[in-house]
């Protein structure tokens, strides 16, 4: 039987953080704040917020943030920042924008290509043209916590594993502090790729991406995309399972304590969790691992009231 909790000593060394992507309507944004709130009592180490390729939820992601640092008072909330068919001017404008709501960490992205994923990328006339570019121009404006994507399976458009850590090694070098990774569910990827990460001398913290299943045929298809597998072990303990809503749920929370557990075995301290902007199932998730909810701390629930006027 495979191990869920772990050991006090264990979860004190632990850092969560959770991942978040703008509301589209009143009802998600209605789910999506209640899901912040409720998963602030696992005190993540910071949570962020998606922001869409071609600046397509450019105002709904300054909404969000403006309002999770602004008013909710979570100042360890970072922002995503694509630059992927924007000239500079815009996405600069825009990382302005946010630095104003009190954003102090970025998550630096390129983006996928315009014609959608699988289609060739082409930088914008004008524009950063890869997201080590942008990484440069966010470490010349500030002091900043920067975080990049890094691919233990390796990025779709990447002619091989190397060509993909040699573009990490180039945010790393731009000023990056953190990759955090697309997620799987096989461990020895993660092993074998932060292996070949560190031989490269890359240092920063490579922080797995952790998807609880919610919905399989959903994240295989998802999967299929972004070039991670979903190995048979997981499909077969969930397949089954469409019918049986309870029990789906429980194997769910399951698999994703046991690849954090095993994680933790190899010697991980960092975990990026993808909470799909419900909480249920990360919050067992975290309940399995042994970790038990907390008042959120009263700095971070501190409102900063020149963010929240300049918020409107
Ligand atoms: P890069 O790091 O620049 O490149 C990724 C890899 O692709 C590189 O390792 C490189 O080997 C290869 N590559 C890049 N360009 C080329 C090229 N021209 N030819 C051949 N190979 C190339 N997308 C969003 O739209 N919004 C988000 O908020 C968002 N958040 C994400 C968060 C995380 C943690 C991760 C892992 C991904 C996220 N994505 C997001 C998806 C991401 O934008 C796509 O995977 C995109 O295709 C690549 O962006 P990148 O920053 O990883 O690119």
């Amino acid at each position: 039987m495979e191990r869920t909790s772990l050991h006090p000593s264990e979860r004190g060394n632990i850092r969560l953080s959770f991942e978040y992507f703008p509301p589209k309507n009143e009802e998600m944004e209605t789910q999506l704040f209640q899901t912040v709130a409720d998963l602030a009592s696992f005190a993540p180490a910071f949570q962020t917020v998606t922001y869409g390729a071609g600046g397509s939820t450019k105002a709904r992601s300054l909404t969000t943030v403006r309002r999770m640092i602004g008013e909710m008072g979570f100042r360890n909330t970072a922002a995503h920042m694509t630059c992927v068919g924007a000239p500079r001017s815009e996405v600069d404008a825009v990382v302005e924008e946010f630095l104003a709501c009190g954003v102090h960490h970025f998550v630096a992205l390129r983006g996928d290509p315009q014609g959608g994923v699988g289609s060739a990328y082409q930088p914008f006339p004008g524009g950063y043209e890869n997201a080590a570019a942008l990484v440069k121009a966010l470490r010349a404006r500030g002091d900043f916590e920067i975080s990049v994507s890094a691919y233990p399976e390796k990025h779709p458009e990447s002619r091989d594993a190397a060509a993909d850590i040699d573009m990490l090694k180039r945010k790393v070098d731009n000023g990056a502090t953190r990759a955090i990774t697309q997620f799987f569910f096989d461990n020895d990827h993660f092993e074998r790729y932060l292996d070949q990460v560190r031989r490269a001398g890359i240092d920063v913290p490579i922080v797995p991406g952790i998807l609880p299943i919610n919905n399989l045929s959903q994240v295989m298809k998802f999967a299929g995309l972004c070039g991670s597998t979903v190995p048979d072990a997981i499909t077969s303990r969930l397949a089954h399972l469409d019918d049986q809503p309870a029990e789906r749920f429980r194997e769910a929370s399951h698999i994703a304590a046991e690849q954090i557990v095993d994680l933790v075995r190899r010697g991980v301290r960092d975990f990026h969790i993808y909470t799909m902007n419900r909480s249920p199932l990360v919050a067992a998730v975290c309940e399995l691992l042994g970790y038990v909810r907390s008042p959120v701390k009263a700095e971070e629930r501190a409102v900063d009231e020149s963010i929240k006027t300049a918020a409107g």
